[in-house]
């Protein structure tokens, strides 16, 4: 692809990092590198803990563990997300419950949470589709109303904020991916935002293989040892190294990305106001981080000729989720709650442009070859 769909962007920084990383002689996690990261995302969340793991998959299994959700237990979902959303729950033998989206922002439909409740639901986990905020306010009423514990998957979201607060801190648990197809990224890499603070102590321990190591190192306990059932979620030093150069320049990395986003937003305007397609809507109350930029055009059809046809010019553009409720695993391990016709039909329909940081006058090209392929 001359223009890929993705380019991974370097502050310039990070190499420096990392060699600094290992003339510490400190390459295993949680050395000077990570805590400057937690430090950062703890100023930036406000939350009680942030604790960096190796992924936001990682992040999300933690979240499950957490909120003690065990076998027979139902978390409602939405079928158009990343399977780690569903998979952190299966994995402690819990169902997910599928509920459609809203055709706007392609975000879990509030209005059809309460109708999946039963006497088995334990969690609710809202995605932020595109970096832009889920109707939090509603969602997060349901979840109080109910006693469910709400866990946001925030994977896209770093930066992002609804009505003034940001993604990942409106939950008890958030979680963030630093993937590379992310905007401030390390890789892999994610963290686990810990905003109910009487869960940070369990956190950190559930991080560190089930062990109070990190107790040990603040000199509160004498000697560590294995207390919970836990795993290794935590990243090496020379991912937070690396990650450490992102989070200092997050805010000027989102600013640009949303520049781009902006600027394919106005071009497509002409076309959406004569029918051609329908561009993103960002809720008033939403800011976002310029994460992804998408189009829905008519129909599959459409779309896997649009797709072709930029491919043919050496351009990637890509297509999102299969809903996990049409997938083996999905039909599987879950459970339909409502209609899915939004999902159905507003996944066929999308398709994602390129969005990376030094792209520059290519975006032109792309938005030119999208225009002419429609
Ligand atoms: C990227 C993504 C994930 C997984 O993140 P990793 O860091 O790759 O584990 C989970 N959920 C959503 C919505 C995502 O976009």
């Amino acid at each position: 692809m001359t223009i890929p769909f993705n380019k991974p962007h370097m502050t310039g920084r990070e190499l420096f990092y990392i060699s600094e990383a290992h003339h510490h002689g400190w390459l295993a996690g949680d050395g000077k590198f990570s805590k400057l990261c937690h430090k950062e995302l703890e100023r930036v969340t406000g939350a009680a803990r942030a604790l960096l793991t190796h992924s936001c998959t990682a992040a999300l299994e933690m979240a499950a563990i957490l909120a003690n959700i065990g076998p027979g237990d139902e978390v409602i979902m939405p079928s158009y997300t990343f399977v780690s959303t569903a998979n952190a729950f299966v994995l402690r033998g819990a169902i997910p419950v599928f509920v459609d989206i809203r055709s706007d922002t392609l975000n879990l439909d509030e209005r059809l949470v309460e109708a999946a409740i039963t006497p088995r639901t334990r969690a609710i986990v809202p995605v932020h589709y595109a970096g832009v905020a889920c109707e939090m306010d509603a969602l997060l009423d349901i979840a109080h109303r109910h006693g469910l514990i709400l866990i946001e998957d925030a994977a896209q979201g770093y930066g992002s904020s609804y009505k003034g607060r940001p993604l990942g801190t409106l939950g008890a648990l958030g979680a963030f991916s630093f993937h590379e197809t992310k905007t401030v990224i390390s890789g892999e890499g994610g963290a686990l935002i810990v905003n109910d603070a009487a869960l940070a102590g369990r956190a950190e321990i559930i991080r560190e293989k089930g062990t109070n190591r990190s107790s040990f190192f603040r000199g509160q306990v004498d000697k560590y040892t294995w207390v919970d059932i836990g795993s290794s979620f935590l990243p090496s030093e020379l991912v937070s190294a690396f990650l450490w150069a992102q989070l200092q320049e997050a805010d000027r990395i989102n600013a640009e990305r949303l520049a781009i986003w902006q600027w394919y937003h106005d071009f497509f305007e002409p076309l959406e106001a004569a029918g051609s397609l329908r561009r993103p809507v960002i809720p008033s109350d939403c800011t976002h981080n310029g994460h992804m930029y998408y189009l829905l055009l008519d129909d599959l059809e459409q779309r896997s000729r649009f797709i072709a046809a930029l491919k043919a010019r050496e351009i990637g553009a890509v297509f999102h989720y299969v809903p996990l409720h049409s997938s083996p695993a999905g039909q599987r391990f879950g459970r339909v709650a409502s209609t899915m016709a939004v999902t159905d039909r507003q996944s066929d329909r999308l398709v994602r442009l390129p969005l990376w940081l030094g792209m520059g006058e290519q975006q032109a090209l792309v938005a030119q070859a999208a225009r002419a392929s429609l």
